[in-house]
């Protein structure tokens, strides 16, 4: 007895030691073929003989589609819930190979943040699942059924659209669509000519719009009514996003100019917050909304609160959830009774 412990404790001990590196490393065991990792050697094992092996089990295939805040919780889950079920195939769509973390976006367009502050790659968290970026063209829940397109190589012309386009069909026993929403703008004029705030890119665009405008005002010092009108800036919306996003513009702009546009007198700027609603953040305690526009009248921004946005002329740009932001005074508003 006293002999067989000899050898069964140190093996206990080491046993114990690798699984405590393995854990807290979280090493991965990858099946070369799928492109799919397990946390365990024989769900590896088990994976390859039945998906691999001479006479292969069918899978039940999950697809997602999205890589926003559904799509990403249902893989976490998904992936923790099937991390030893080796007949189950994850697969997730999406046209950014990124998550995005969208609360954050009106910081990267004022610059108070950079871009790769809010995006996580999707791969690094697609341990169990397959990742395709690609273009979701259309689902058929009858015959269960996505066709995917995603770009090959860059057009000759050195521009940035794609030299061609290849598609392919994805079966599914499982869907999950997460593929978010649509920009609703309202108001004959905005969507053609506002910005929206719903991604990276806009973010850029809405920043480097912005960064123009305080470039053309300084090269007007004699013309004081061009400049009032390329510092007038209007974000529609008094909820999270408009409030949000006013306040960072605002505070943007006005600092810019102190500290390096010279020519352009503050008295130029105005930012112009418009809401339909009787009060700011209007999901939240009447308080709270109070307070934010005593803090925004506060730094100086206007807000026009039962006010809708009708109609746009010219240049504008917008937020997210229908709350254009437009840079122009040619802005047609109504108040409601
Ligand atoms: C500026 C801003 C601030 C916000 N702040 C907050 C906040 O503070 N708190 C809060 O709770 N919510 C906030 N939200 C709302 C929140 O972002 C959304 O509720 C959330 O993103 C919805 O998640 P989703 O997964 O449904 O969609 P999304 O996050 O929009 O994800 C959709 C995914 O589908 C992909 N996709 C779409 N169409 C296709 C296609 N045809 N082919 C391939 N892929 C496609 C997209 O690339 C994306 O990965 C904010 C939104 C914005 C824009």
């Amino acid at each position: 007895m006293l002999h067989a412990l000899t050898y069964i404790m140190p093996a206990a001990i080491i046993a114990l030691v690798l699984l405590f590196l393995k854990v807290k490393h979280r090493a991965r065991f990858l099946c070369a073929q799928c492109d799919v990792s397990f946390s365990w050697i024989d769900s590896l094992c088990k994976h390859a003989e039945l998906v691999h092996g001479s006479a292969p089990a069918p899978q039940t295939r999950i697809l997602i589609l999205g890589s926003g805040f559904a799509g990403m919780e249902a893989l976490k889950r998904l992936q923790s819930r099937f991390q030893s079920g080796p007949q189950v195939d994850i697969t997730l769509v999406s046209r950014n190979n990124f998550f995005l973390f969208t609360p954050m976006l009106h910081e990267v367009a004022s610059g108070m943040i950079d871009t790769r502050h809010i995006a996580a790659p999707v791969r690094a968290l697609c341990q169990r699942a397959r990742f395709y970026e690609s273009e979701v063209e259309s689902v058929d829940l009858e015959g269960k059924r996505v066709v995917i397109t995603h770009a090959v190589g860059r057009e000759p012309s050195g521009g940035c659209r794609p030299e061609q386009l290849s598609s392919h069909a994805l079966r599914y026993d499982y869907l999950v669509l997460a593929l978010g929403n649509r920009t609703r703008f309202s108001g004959d004029g905005v969507e053609k000519n506002a910005f929206a705030l719903k991604d990276l890119y806009d973010t850029i665009l809405l920043r480097n719009h912005v960064i123009s405008m305080l470039e053309q005002a300084d090269q007007m010092p004699s013309s004081p009514g061009v400049r009032r009108e390329l510092m007038t800036f209007v974000v529609a919306g008094g909820g999270f996003s408009g409030v949000e996003v006013v306040g960072e513009l605002n505070d943007f702009v006005r600092d810019a100019i102190k500290g390096l546009y010279h020519n352009i007198d503050p008295g130029d700027v105005q930012v112009v917050l418009v809401s339909s609603a009787d009060r700011l953040l209007p999901d939240l305690d009447r308080d709270l909304g109070e307070f934010a526009l005593r803090k925004l009248l506060e730094k100086g921004v206007k807000v026009m609160l039962n006010t809708r946005v009708e109609r746009h002329g010219r240049q504008a740009g917008a937020c997210k959830r229908g709350c254009p932001a437009m840079q122009d005074p040619c802005l047609d508003c109504r108040r409601d009774p």
